[in-house]
């Protein structure tokens, strides 16, 4: 038994290693990343539910590894955080996203208001120079300010309320926008909500995909959009995926929707061939 319990430790220990090394390794990938030009960004379409039409983007970031392929970000966020890389990164993406909705208002100007959502990871949203790297890529890429979107997630709101009350308040006053994502996975405090100049709030997937089978679901999310109505808050519902939820949504007077059901993230080429079918049709 004793030897028994010494292999255990021993394969323990090795498995301990190899996961550290992973991630030593997988921290140098990230750190050239960027100058290799593996990263890509994704966007998926926001719907307005009343019109059907497609009304805005989420800019999702992808990572195509070169030997491990594509790794999802919710595996490569935390590191990015953790090494403080999320600043690069994040100013990269904001920079794509943002010369990208330029060109798709321009090429599309029949559509819908188009906005671009970027999401924001709380290290990101604490650094001094935010709002200087904010101005400065929209006056480099020349988008309009009214239609970028910033995601921030509730557990930056509830760090530091007074500080952050007046970084959202000055990106209100430039005249971008704000939504709060994944809302009801976090803290789950509602008194900070009005406390915060946001134009939108995203109800978090795990609300909408049990939304027809479930009466307190269902209860939740009605609860959740009166709220936010009841607070000038227009709702998005993410990971929208059967006609039966988009119907209780439209019932529900949520304004928009994004998810499967709609389309996947994609890339600019493949969104490109969707808004000019959108467009023609
Ligand atoms: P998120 O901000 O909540 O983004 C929505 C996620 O839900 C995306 O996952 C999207 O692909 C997925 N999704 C959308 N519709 C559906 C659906 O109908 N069904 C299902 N099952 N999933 C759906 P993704 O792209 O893997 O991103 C995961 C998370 O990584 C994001 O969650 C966000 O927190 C983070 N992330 C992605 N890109 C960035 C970025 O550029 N910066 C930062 N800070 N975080 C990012
Ligand atoms: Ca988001
Ligand atoms: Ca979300
Ligand atoms: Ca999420």
């Amino acid at each position: 038994a004793k030897s028994q319990g010494m292999g255990r430790y021993e394969i323990f220990n090795t498995n301990m290693h190899t996961k550290s090394l992973a991630r030593l390794q997988l921290e140098t990938d990230l750190r050239r990343s960027l100058e290799r030009q593996e990263f890509e960004v994704y966007y998926q379409p926001i719907i307005h539910l009343e019109s059907q039409q497609i009304c805005g983007f989420e800019a999702l970031l992808r990572w195509q590894h070169p030997t491990r392929g594509m790794i999802s970000p919710l595996e490569f966020i935390p590191l990015a955080e953790e090494t403080g890389l999320i600043t690069t990164i994040g100013c990269w993406v904001l920079y794509q996203a943002c010369t990208q909705v330029k060109i798709w208002q321009a090429e599309f100007p029949q559509l819908y208001p188009l906005t671009m959502s970027v999401n924001l990871s709380a290290k990101q949203f604490l650094q001094p120079n935010l709002l200087d790297q904010i101005e400065q890529t929209i006056i480099a890429t020349n988008c309009e300010r009214t239609h970028l979107k910033l995601e921030l997630t509730e557990s930056v709101l509830m760090n530091n309320a007074v500080t952050i009350s007046q970084t959202l308040t000055q990106i209100r006053q430039l005249g971008m926008q704000l939504s709060i994502d994944d809302f009801g996975t976090g803290y789950s405090s509602l008194s900070y909500l009005h406390r915060f100049p946001l134009n939108t709030l995203k109800i978090d997937r795990s609300f909408i995909s049990t939304l027809a089978g479930s009466n307190e679901h269902l209860a939740i999310v009605q609860t959740i959009i009166t709220l936010a109505h009841n607070l000038n808050m227009d709702v998005t519902a993410e990971g929208v995926e059967t006609p039966e939820q988009m119907a209780i949504l439209r019932e529900l007077k949520c304004e928009q929707a994004q998810g499967y059901l709609f389309a996947k993230p994609m890339n600019v080429k493949d969104t490109n061939l969707l808004l000019e079918h959108a467009h023609q049709t």
